[in-house]
């Protein structure tokens, strides 16, 4: 399943598909939006330039303005985690450029399928690097899943589900992707010899404070809240890193991880306490999100979670 631009070995441990996107014209209307959230937007927005910051002597983290994107560097190119929106690239680049290194991008690795952090596929498709998600999170991206995403968004090319595994420049970088977490497309990114791993949206970090404990739980991109609890177990539980990366926010530790799982295990005790005598509706389960969780209305995570987590939690 090698594409031949990628002399790399890419070992599959489970299934493997490649696909190449079909685009389609699209319209849906954008849901309000709220500050530290993962946004949907076609239009560029102002940000403060971009800073790379040194996690390892061969590890990079570009953080801010969509997504915070981890660079590898290695004798045969860089490998990206997330590639913040398409209207990023030209300063990312130019931040890579002159803080990291002036190796060609070999692969860029989707976390998953939202377009603050996919958004880059549009251009470093073209410039020659291999995009490599999830299955899912090909399909997704296909199928315009993403309300307000960038009509021009293009998937990956090369897709995988269970466990795959880079081996480039001499270094290993294994990939996991999931069932239902945040959406149904989440991949984290391991790099074993640093002991960083990447989790994408699945953990936020030191943005708590700033919309980040307002789980966007994409139940129409498959996403799930249990799902995504059992996914943070999972990784809680590994013993490979120090370091992680979350999507969005500072990088943190495995204590960041568990507070988080915490969090959602909490929002679901709270949902399933207040559905369980089988009288509420929908429409008082947003009303209770808002009064008494405090979320924001309107707002992402309002807008995308809340009909999935009155259909899972419900008795
Ligand atoms: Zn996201």
């Amino acid at each position: 399943m090698t594409s031949a631009r990628t002399p790399a070995l890419l070992a599959l441990l489970a299934g493997a598909a490649l696909g190449l996107g079909v685009l389609a014209a699209h319209a849906q209307p954008k849901p309000a939006v709220t500050a530290a959230q993962p946004v949907d937007q076609v239009n560029p927005q102002p940000h403060p330039p971009f800073v790379a910051n040194q996690l390892a002597p061969d590890l990079w983290e570009v953080p801010g303005a969509g997504s915070n994107v981890t660079i590898l560097v290695t004798d045969e190119g860089l490998v990206l985690v997330d590639s913040k929106y398409e209207y990023h690239y030209d300063d990312l680049m130019k931040i890579i450029r002159e803080k990291v290194s002036t190796k060609p991008v070999k692969y860029v690795i989707d976390t998953h399928y939202h377009a603050d952090h996919s958004g880059g596929n549009t251009r470093f498709l073209p410039a020659g690097a291999t995009v490599i998600s999830s299955i899912r999170g090909h399909d997704n991206i296909v199928g315009k899943v993403q309300p307000g995403a960038p009509p021009n968004l293009l998937p990956a090319n090369v897709a995988f589900t269970g466990e795959m595994r880079l081996y480039v420049g001499g270094k290993e970088v294994r990939l996991q992707s999931y069932g239902p977490g945040h959406t149904g497309t989440d991949v984290s990114v391991l790099f074993p010899h640093d002991r960083v791993i990447c989790v994408g949206d699945l953990v936020h970090i030191g943005d708590l404070e700033k919309g980040g404990q307002y789980p966007l739980i994409d139940y129409n991109g498959g996403g799930g809240i249990n799902g995504w609890i059992q996914r943070l177990n999972t990784i809680s539980s590994s013993e490979a890193y120090d370091k992680v990366v979350p999507g969005h926010g500072t990088v943190g530790t495995k204590a960041d991880v568990i507070a988080y799982r915490d969090l959602l295990e909490r929002l679901r005790d709270h949902v399933s306490a207040y559905l369980r005598d089988g009288t509420k509706t929908e429409a008082d389960l947003r009303n209770h999100l808002v009064k008494d969780e405090h979320w924001p209305d309107p707002g992402l995570s309002i807008v995308r979670s809340n009909h999935g987590l009155y259909m899972d939690l419900k008795p």
